[in-house]
């Protein structure tokens, strides 16, 4: 093998090294897009494992989770005392059709999509 051979087949291997190297990081991104989402899916599964504890369980003093317990709660309240106060603000305006509660100013119901204006006019 002459010196321009060896060049060539170096030149040929480093290639062959750039698109495995191309390879396995599209690889590695794959994995970890296929990682994050299985951690997405278990952090899922373990809030709602929690939610039904929490609906089981609330309210038992004598338990280890009671501060959780407390804490939830507490936060669910303040969630819905939030809610009532956007709602005093903006006004509650009640689809014709469906019922749903709404800011005076919307114009189409957001739970079923009735254009507001025209139920007024009919
Ligand atoms: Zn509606």
């Amino acid at each position: 093998m002459d010196f321009f051979d060896k060049i060539g087949e170096t030149l040929v291997n480093a290639g062959k090294d750039v698109k495995e190297k191309a390879r396995d990081v599209s690889e590695v991104a794959k994995l970890k897009i296929d990682i994050h989402s299985k951690e997405e899916f278990v952090e899922k599964q373990y809030a709602a494992l929690g939610k039904s504890y929490y609906e089981k369980h609330n309210g038992e003093s004598e338990c280890e989770e009671a501060e959780q317990f407390f804490l939830i709660s507490e936060a669910l309240e303040e969630i819905e005392r939030m809610k009532a106060e956007v709602l005093k603000i903006q006004g509650s305006a009640e689809c014709p059709k469906c019922g749903a509660k709404m800011p005076d100013a919307a114009t189409f119901c957001s739970n079923c999509g009735t254009k507001l204006d025209d139920m007024f006019e009919e």
